[in-house]
């Protein structure tokens, strides 16, 4: 049979990056298709320091350090009246440092380390489709023509390549969470020193200074109303750019891996920002997908395992991660809305 290569990857986020750098890094020959014109900005710009080690992993720890306006060692939570700055802990060489990063950046550099090791990048490209023989996912059909891959990875991101074209089925955990976010143009001292999580009992407000003069914003309404602007510690500051919107209801992918495929970062899960390691998820399923492949393809694992124990992680993750947002927005006692029930789990 003959490839065109052995990976092919759709979406150059976080995760068909991480996908891509792993893969190529072990000897795979690796075409990925990204449809959007870099650059571009795109939300997801404060790092969790779990990231630094990822990074390191894949070769861009120093330049993503480079990169960050602001390395923060916690957050300003203030969380139903309770307040304190939440430190994301310590070892021995001090504090761990989040990163705050533009995603325009984060997105050049791990593109460019992909291209530093081979990969064959196609941007922008039109629609592609995925090609099933068999019941086994086998390559993608595009403008040029159909291609064929060992294995293919989604990293689509919210736009799930594979849950649409494979009508895959979804296990939804939370009601309808939407959020608004923007940006504001200024510097607020306190967002300086920590990004700010406020919530009470309509809801909650996240706010981050991303580079010098840049603050974002990201609010959710518990009652599904819409959100109009930012929070009013920063109403006084000048709007850059619009409001956007974006679906965050807790979801997964029911068989996040199969017969030829992986799906990785949101394009396998989304959770709503609180939990805040999406960028990290990103990376992590993206490597470790690329691992699967890589342990299957030299006969170390077979398929079937591979691809079951990879759906299982992240089903257990998603379980994880929707018990510990179900027990956050409880201690709100948002009484009030029509969503959220004393006593009753979301999960
Ligand atoms: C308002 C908001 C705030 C957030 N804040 C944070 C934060 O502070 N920290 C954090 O860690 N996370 C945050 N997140 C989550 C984070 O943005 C995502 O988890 C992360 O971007 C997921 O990365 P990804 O690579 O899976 O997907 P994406 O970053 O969405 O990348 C997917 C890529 O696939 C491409 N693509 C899609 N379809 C196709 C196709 N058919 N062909 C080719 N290319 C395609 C897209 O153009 C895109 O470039 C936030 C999310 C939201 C909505």
């Amino acid at each position: 049979m003959s490839y065109d290569a052995d990976v092919g990857i759709v979406g150059g986020g976080p995760a068909g990056t991480a996908a891509a750098i792993t893969a190529a890094g072990s000897g795979m020959r690796v075409r990925l298709y990204e449809r959007a014109s870099f650059p571009r900005n795109l939300p997801g710009e404060t790092l969790h320091p779990g990231v630094g080690v990822l990074l390191a992993a894949l070769g861009v720890d120093v330049r993503v350090t480079a990169a960050s306006a602001y390395r923060h060692a916690g957050v300003f939570v203030d969380w139903g009246g309770n307040r304190s700055v939440q430190p994301f802990g310590q070892d021995e060489q001090g504090p761990w440092l989040g990163y705050q990063i533009l995603r325009r950046d984060l997105d050049r550099i791990l593109m460019d380390r992909a291209l530093e090791l081979g990969v064959d990048i196609r941007q922008p490209v039109g629609p592609v489709r995925v090609r099933v023989e068999d019941g086994r996912v086998v390559g993608l059909r595009e403008p040029a023509g159909e291609t064929r891959y060992r294995f293919l990875i989604d990293a689509s991101g919210r736009a799930g390549f594979l849950r649409r074209g494979l009508a895959l089925p979804s296990q939804v955990a939370s009601p309808p969470l939407r959020v608004a976010y923007g940006y504001r143009a200024g510097d607020p001292d306190a967002l300086r020193e920590t990004p700010t999580l406020v919530g009470d009992a309509s809801g909650w407000a996240w706010m981050a200074q991303v580079a010098p003069g840049l603050v974002h914003w990201t609010r959710l309404a518990f009652d599904g109303s819409k959100v109009e602007g930012p929070p009013r510690a920063l109403a006084d500051l000048p709007p850059i750019g619009p409001t956007k919107g974006a679906d965050v209801s807790w979801n997964r992918v029911v068989a996040a891996a199969g017969a030829g495929y992986f799906i990785a970062g949101d394009a396998a899960m989304v959770l709503d920002p609180v939990a805040s390691n999406g960028t990290l998820r990103a990376l992590l399923s993206g490597m470790r997908a690329a691992r699967s492949i890589e342990a299957v393809r030299v006969g170390a694992v077979p398929e079937a395992r591979a691809t079951g124990n990879y759906d299982r992680w992240l089903a257990d993750w998603f379980d994880h991660n929707v018990r510990q947002l179900d027990s956050l927005y409880r201690e709100l006692r948002p009484v009030h809305s029509p969503y959220f029930h004393q006593g009753e789990s979301l999960a």
